[in-house]
C-alpha cells in the first residue's frame, strides 16, 4: 500500500512511523526545506497529560499517558522521564490550590522536597506540585531521530516538496498543520525562547504559575532552557513581540534570578492548530485521512493520532475520536 504522508511535523513523522511499522509504503513530503519551521520545532517537548487536564478535557490525558512509552520506542535514548514541578510564589498559593484541584496525578511537596528535586530552586518556594508520572523530550532531537530512522527504514522524505503535486498514491495522510484546507482551525500564537546560563541547573520542566504570566522552563543540554509560551489567540508568526519577550524573561527571572544573566540564544514563534473544543481529530475524506488540531499537544497526542490514522488507512473504515 502506498501513502502519501503530507508535512513533516510531529503528527506526518508520527503518522509516517506507525504507518511504515505496518508494512506501508510511505512518501512524507514537506513543503519546507529541511526540518523545522513549523509549530513542532518550536515546542517545550513537555508530555505531561497530567497537568495539562488543568485546562484540557479528559481526552487529552487518555490519549496522552502512554505518549513517553510510544516515544521511547520510537526514539530510544529520547525521553526523560523525570517529572514535572508546579511552582508559586506564596503570593500565589491560589492557584497552586487551584491547579491541584484540576489534576491528578500529583503529590504535594514542600520546601525540603522542592530542594531535593531541584536544588537550584531551594529556598525560593515553600510548597509545590510534582507530577513523578510525566516526561518531557527535546522536539528537535526528537523529530531529527525519527526522521533519520524512518530514512533507515525506507521511508522517502523529500523536503522543498509541495504534497499537491504528487499523485499516484493509494492514501494521502493530511498533516499539513496550519496550512490545511479546513476553515474550522483556528491558529494559537506561541512565542517562545531559548536562555543559556550555566548557573541553573534543572532535571525537569518546573511550571511557575501565576495569575497572569504562568511559565515554564524545559531543560535542553548544553545549560539550556526552553522559556515559554504565550498562548495568542492569533495565527500570526510574525517574531516575538517587545511585551510578550518582557513578560517571559520577568517570569523567568521569578523562576530564578540567575536567568537575568542568561544569553537569549533564540526567540521564536509557533502558530499551534486548533478546533474550537482544542481537542485533535482524526478523520477520513475518502481515500485521505486528516489528523489536525493538535493545539498545544503535539508530541503528547501525535502518537496516539498517528495510531488511529494508520488504523483507519489499514481497515478503510471510519472512526471516531475517543
Ligand atoms: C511555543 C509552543 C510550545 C509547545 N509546547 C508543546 C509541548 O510542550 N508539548 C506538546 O505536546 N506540544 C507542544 N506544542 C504544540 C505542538 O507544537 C503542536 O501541536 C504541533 O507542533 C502541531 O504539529 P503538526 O504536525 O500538526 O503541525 P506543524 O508542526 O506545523 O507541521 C505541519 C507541516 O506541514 C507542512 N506543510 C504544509 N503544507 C504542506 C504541503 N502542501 N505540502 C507539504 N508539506 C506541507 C508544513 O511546512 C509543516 O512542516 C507547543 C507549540 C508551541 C507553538
Amino acid at each position: 500500500m502506498r501513502v502519501l504522508v503530507k508535512g513533516a511535523g510531529v503528527a506526518g513523522l508520527t503518522a509516517a512511523f506507525e504507518l511504515a511499522t505496518r508494512g506501508a509504503t510511505v512518501t512524507v513530503a514537506e513543503i519546507g526545506p529541511c526540518l523545522g519551521g513549523n509549530a513542532s520545532w518550536f515546542a517545550g517537548g513537555m508530555l505531561a497529560p497530567w497537568c495539562e487536564r488543568e485546562s484540557a478535557e479528559q481526552p487529552v490525558l487518555d490519549l496522552g499517558r502512554h505518549a513517553a512509552d510510544w516515544w521511547d520506542v520510537a526514539t530510544p535514548g529520547q525521553v526523560t522521564r523525570a517529572g514535572t514541578l508546579v511552582v508559586a510564589a506564596s503570593r500565589d498559593a491560589g492557584e497552586l490550590e487551584r491547579f491541584a484541584c484540576r489534576t491528578s496525578g500529583h503529590r504535594w511537596v514542600d520546601e525540603g522536597e522542592i530542594a531535593r528535586l531541584e536544588p537550584d530552586l531551594a529556598d525560593r518556594f515553600w510548597r509545590g506540585l510534582f507530577f513523578p508520572g510525566e516526561a518531557h523530550i527535546d522536539p528537535r532531537q526528537a523529530m531529527t531521530a525519527l526522521h533519520d530512522k524512518l530514512v533507515a527504514t525506507g521511508v522517502d522524505i523529500s523536503f522543498a516538496t509541495d504534497a499537491r503535486q504528487l499523485s499516484g498514491f493509494e492514501h494521502e495522510i493530511d498533516c499539513s498543520g496550519m496550512a490545511a484546507d479546513d476553515e474550522r482551525l483556528r491558529g494559537v500564537r506561541g512565542e517562545m525562547m531559548i536562555l543559556h546560563t550555566p548557573d541553573i541547573a534543572l532535571s525537569r520542566p518546573v511550571r511557575l504559575l501565576h495569575p497572569r504570566f504562568p511559565l515554564y522552563a524545559v531543560p535542553r543540554a548544553g545549560h539550556c532552557f526552553m522559556i515559554g509560551a504565550t498562548m495568542i489567540e492569533s495565527q500570526s508568526g510574525e517574531p516575538v513581540t517587545v511585551r510578550s519577550m518582557m513578560e517571559l524573561l520577568g517570569a523567568a527571572c521569578a523562576l530564578h534570578p540567575a536567568f537575568g544573566e542568561a544569553g537569549i540564544v533564540e526567540t521564536g514563534v509557533g502558530v499551534r492548530p486548533a478546533f474550537s473544543d482544542n481537542l485533535p481529530r482524526v478523520e477520513a475524506r475518502g481515500n485521505s485521512v486528516a489528523i489536525n488540531g493538535l493545539y498545544r499537544h503535539g508530541f503528547l497526542l501525535a502518537p496516539a493520532m498517528a495510531r488511529q490514522a494508520a488504523e483507519l488507512v489499514f481497515s478503510h473504515e471510519p472512526m471516531e475520536l475517543a
